[in-house]
């Protein structure tokens, strides 16, 4: 009975030590959109940013961020190596989220519904902060026990805060994927 017993919960062991859930971005890696960030200067000039210019720019705390076109889901063209990896997963069954700085995850929806994908899990943080990201990705590696981690982004400052996270967790495998144009 010892002996089954040890098996047994080496094999849940095993189980937990393989938990691997991959988290996708949205914008610019999955799908590109023509949302748009209008930006407004302290001077109140107004120009706009595409979600790719808006990943690498300084943002200035006098300048004012409208985000409101990411309420929508704008002219959506998929962007095909990552919606590949999402339908494999798919398909495998395995674990997969989209964690988007976007507030309201109803567009991601939509989105997954119009591709006829199963409908994953939608994080919507409503921060553009890479350590909003980063923090999530913190509380899911405790809170599931994951082993394995894998993360999709195109922007290199939540690529970065992501990958900061390995030395936080090391008994968990981070690997970050940077999504280039
Ligand atoms: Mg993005």
């Amino acid at each position: 009975v010892t002996r089954l017993l040890k098996k047994y919960i080496r094999t849940l062991l095993e189980v937990r030590q393989q938990k691997k859930l991959r988290i996708f971005d949205f914008d610019d890696t999955l799908v590109k959109t023509n949302s748009l960030i209008h930006v407004t200067t302290a001077t109140g000039q107004k120009f706009d940013l595409t979600p790719g210019e808006y990943a690498v720019y300084e943002q200035s705390h006098d300048e004012i961020y409208d985000y409101s076109d990411f309420q929508k889901l704008i002219d959506p063209k998929v962007i095909h190596w990552t919606m590949l990896i999402l339908q494999y997963i798919a398909e495998a069954g395995a674990d997969a989220i989209i964690l988007t700085a976007r507030s309201t995850a109803i567009p991601v929806q939509q989105f997954l519904s119009d591709a006829q994908l199963p409908q994953f899990e939608v994080i919507s943080l409503g921060s553009s902060d890479p350590m909003a990201k980063a923090r999530y990705i913190a509380d899911r590696i405790n809170k599931d026990s994951l082993a394995h981690v894998e993360f999709f982004d195109d922007s290199p400052k939540n690529i970065a805060a992501v990958k900061s996270l390995q030395k936080d967790f090391p008994q968990t495998k981070i690997v970050v994927r940077h999504v280039k144009h």
